[in-house]
């Protein structure tokens, strides 16, 4: 297959010749000498080196994120976790509440840089995690939409995206390179059949949280929490997608718990797995809904003892809020459990 050529319209789909658009971009770039180059190959390793100091901050937290990704296949589970410690080293706020690892390392050892290469480390302290759609592909090039800031970039290909093809969607980071800019091999692909539930699933967790922010800023700050999200699928999507199936009273119980989990403590993870649940539940007893108070109550109750010690409320207290009896909820736990 041809490759891309100075003349050839640019593949991100501006129109334009590629000599004039994402090219430009790329010669743009002042080029490093031999010095910043060897501080660009090391950045890495010295950030990863400086985070070790913050590893008892660091450490149960990262552990909580990656907890949950306990079953998936073991590849799938690395994946994932590499990208959670890059997102808590560039996007986590830790240090002193704001900064994070990255740019507290950029504040302390910026000025043992050169100026050009101080310049380049402010586009790494841009660095946000992204939604991206394979819009064209060849061998050695590809474009690429962001979904959320609405611009296409072509890009080289390394060997980390040789094998992406044009409709794939990932999710991961790209990373400002001396040359322009190159796809993290931390990106990770979402399956075709996923793609649409785990975009149904992120809206509806952004139309649950409070904070009113764009959709990059939202993305950015709640990254652990769109993970546990597509690791849920990847592990449960069949059940997740039969949602749609679920009966009217099936689907009140869903919308009742929903309305009255408290989200300032219930991470959406946590609720996906009830609705997990409470899929198999119904598909495999078909229960008479009578009361979907009582089953939401017992979902809510099951949440609860699912993570001891973290939000968790008696069956008494259920049983108040949901306006059933102590008994009710422990019998209709006992179902589903
Ligand atoms: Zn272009």
């Amino acid at each position: 297959m041809a490759t891309l050529k100075r003349n050839d319209p640019c593949l991100c789909g501006s129109g334009k010749k590629y000599k004039k658009c994402c090219l430009v971009k790329l010669q743009a770039k002042p080029r490093f000498d031999e010095k910043d180059q060897l501080a660009f190959n090391e950045l890495l390793p010295r950030v990863f080196d400086y985070s070790k100091k913050f590893d008892q901050q660091l450490q149960p937290v990262y552990e909580r994120y990656v907890q949950s990704l306990e079953r998936l296949p073991k590849a799938d589970a690395q994946a994932f976790s590499q990208l959670i410690f890059h997102w808590m080293l560039f996007n986590y706020p830790m240090v002193d509440g704001n900064e994070t690892i990255l740019s507290d390392y950029v504040k302390k050892q910026g000025s043992s840089y050169s100026e050009k290469f101080q310049q380049f480390l402010q586009e790494w302290l841009a660095l946000e995690p992204k939604l991206f759609h394979v819009t064209s592909s060849d061998d050695k090039n590809m474009a690429i939409y962001d979904v959320f800031q609405e611009t296409s970039l072509t890009l080289e290909k390394t060997p980390a995206s040789a094998n992406l093809t044009e409709g794939d969607r990932l999710i991961g980071y790209l990373y400002p390179t001396p040359t322009g800019h190159s796809l993290g091999n931390d990106a990770i692909g979402i399956p075709q059949k996923l793609e649409q539930s785990f975009l149904t699933h992120l809206n509806e967790m952004k139309s649950l949280s409070e904070t009113k922010t764009n959709e990059q800023e939202w993305f950015t700050s709640h990254f652990h929490e769109a993970l546990d999200v597509l690791s849920l699928l990847t592990i449960s999507g069949k059940e997740l997608q039969a949602e749609e199936r679920l009966n009217d009273s099936s689907k009140q119980v869903l919308n009742l718990l929903k309305e009255k989990l408290d989200w300032s403590v219930f991470t959406f993870d946590r609720f996906l797995k009830a609705k997990v649940t409470w899929i198999a539940y119904t598909k495999e007893h078909s229960p008479r809904i009578q009361k979907p108070e009582a089953f939401s109550a017992a979902l809510e109750y099951w949440i609860g003892k699912q993570t001891e010690g973290s939000g968790g409320l008696s069956q008494k207290t259920v049983s108040e809020k949901y306006s059933v009896s102590p008994g009710t909820v422990s019998s209709k736990y006992k179902s589903i459990r």
